[in-house]
Order: structure tokens, then C-alpha cells, then sequence
């Protein structure tokens, strides 16, 4: 990832307006207040509230084992 230095001063996060936190292993923009996590696709961020994630509340919950007994007779 090869974000513009100038580009993150600017950059604040959408939903609080608090400063934001550069995750290079996973290529994210972390909110430091609001903790808000934005996508960076080629180098560009992704600055919108409909693309970031929330830490907790995960988007796809585990499936669960509903294991249903086979009808008896
Ligand atoms: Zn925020």
C-alpha cells in the first residue's frame, strides 16, 4: 500500500470526523474515534460509510450447525 502522506492529513473519517490510523497488513484506514474500518483499493481510499466495517458486528456471523434429526416415522 502507497498512500499519499498529504492525502491522510486531510483525510478524516466520514462518520466522526476523527483522524484515521493506517493498517498496511491489511490495507485498511482504522478510525481512531469511532473505530470504523475503510477498504483501500489501489492505493485509493475508500472513504464511505456504506464500505467501511465495524470492528464487532461481524458482516458474515459464522454458519451455524442446524443439524436437523432426520424425520421419524
Ligand atoms: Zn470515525
Amino acid at each position: 500500500m502507497n498512500l499519499d502522506p498529504v492525502l491522510l492529513e486531510i483525510l478524516v473519517c466520514p462518520d466522526c470526523k476523527g483522524s484515521l490510523t493506517v493498517d498496511e497488513d491489511n490495507d485498511e484506514l482504522v478510525c481512531n474515534s469511532c473505530g470504523l474500518i475503510y477498504p483501500v483499493r489501489d492505493d485509493i481510499p475508500i472513504m464511505l460509510i456504506d464500505e467501511a466495517r465495524r470492528p464487532e458486528g461481524r458482516p458474515d456471523p459464522e454458519p451455524t450447525d442446524d443439524q436437523e434429526p432426520p424425520a421419524q416415522q
